[in-house]
């Protein structure tokens, strides 16, 4: 985290690309840079172009006006219980364990959300696990943030003690970026904490692209599968990322071979900034279509939507 890339200039001097536009400051301003060595290390030098770099370098774009296009479009605060917990969904609530990501996806839901604002338990769970006694029917714990994987071990051994306190409580599911993003973050440490909880874990990666996925990567992933704990991935379809049917299927082919089920294809957010990486939910579903036609059943997502008030995300 401390070695991370932290500005647009920074990471287009390390790149090997031209200074970029003094119309990005502004929207450095709105969300700033952040880029782990290892997810840099994976963009092609010299290209503007290259999938990795688009969900990581501000652009001018993001600053300009866009309709519809807004601060919370997924309606995070209505559903927020208190003590760092959202419910949306029947018998499952979520968790914002930090506000601080291992990389700043430029199309985040969560840009421009205060997310540190529901962690304002800064680590304190008392008012959580107390919350989660009187709402016996949760039978499943989502750690998300932010992303949970960047707090360190001793208060991620905190948090998950806190979560297995609660008798009622019968699953953890883990959504992190961190295996894909600094891979060096699952250990044999990690995978053994899980193991012998008494909580059943689940692992929600996000990989947007098949260039993700290196060596390092590869073993991160290794070391939760072979710890027998089920990994799935969720990807957001993004233009000019992977809005084309060879992008998608290299990289659900490649997920399905290391042991790793697609589990959401998502619309995009409608969220202030992002305007440019919007693809039309017509060409998602013929992608999806395609999808079917080349892949096992197992290995094509569910392409969903994330609609305010609704009981669950919504097929598209
Ligand atoms: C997406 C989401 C979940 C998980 O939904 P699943 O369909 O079970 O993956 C849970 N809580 C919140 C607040 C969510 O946004
Ligand atoms: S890692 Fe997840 S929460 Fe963090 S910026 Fe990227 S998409 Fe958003």
């Amino acid at each position: 985290m401390r070695a991370a890339i932290r500005s647009a200039a920074q990471l287009r001097c390390e790149l090997g690309l031209p200074a970029g536009d003094p119309a990005t400051a502004a929207a450095e301003a709105l969300f700033p840079t952040f880029v782990s060595r290892e997810f840099a290390s994976r963009i092609e030098r010299g290209n503007l172009a290259d999938p990795l770099l688009r969900q990581v370098l501000p652009v001018a774009e993001e600053a300009l006006p866009q309709a519809d296009f807004v601060a919370d479009p997924v309606g995070d605060q209505d559903a927020y219980l208190g003590s760092g917990l959202l419910q949306k969904y029947a018998r499952r609530a979520l968790v914002v364990a930090t506000g601080v990501c291992g990389v700043h996806c430029r199309y985040c839901f969560r840009r421009e959300f205060d997310y540190s604002a529901l962690a304002a338990h800064r680590g304190n769970w008392n008012e959580m696990v107390a919350e989660l006694t009187s709402r016996p029917e949760i039978d499943e714990v989502i750690l998300s943030g932010g992303d949970p994987l960047t707090l360190a071990d001793g208060k991620w051994d905190q948090l998950v003690a806190a979560i297995e306190s609660v008798v009622t409580v019968k699953r953890l599911r883990i959504h992190s970026r961190m295996p894909i993003v600094i891979p060096s973050r699952i250990d044999q440490r990690f995978v053994d904490r899980l193991r012998s909880s008494r909580l059943v874990p689940w692992m929600v990666v996000h990989c947007n692209h098949v260039n993700e996925i290196d060596d390092e990567v590869v073993a991160a992933l290794a070391m939760l599968t072979g710890g027998g704990i089920p990994v799935l991935n969720q990807a957001v379809l993004l233009r000019d990322v992977n809005d084309s049917v060879e992008a998608l299927e290299s990289l659900c082919r490649r997920l399905v071979d290391l042991r790793v089920q697609p589990y959401y294809l998502h619309q995009l957010d409608r969220v202030r900034g992002a305007a440019h990486f919007e693809v039309a939910v017509e060409r998602g579903r013929e992608l999806i279509e395609s999808l079917r036609e080349l892949l096992p059943g197992y290995a094509v997502p569910r392409y969903v939507f994330e609609q305010a008030g609704m009981a669950s995300k919504s097929a598209l």
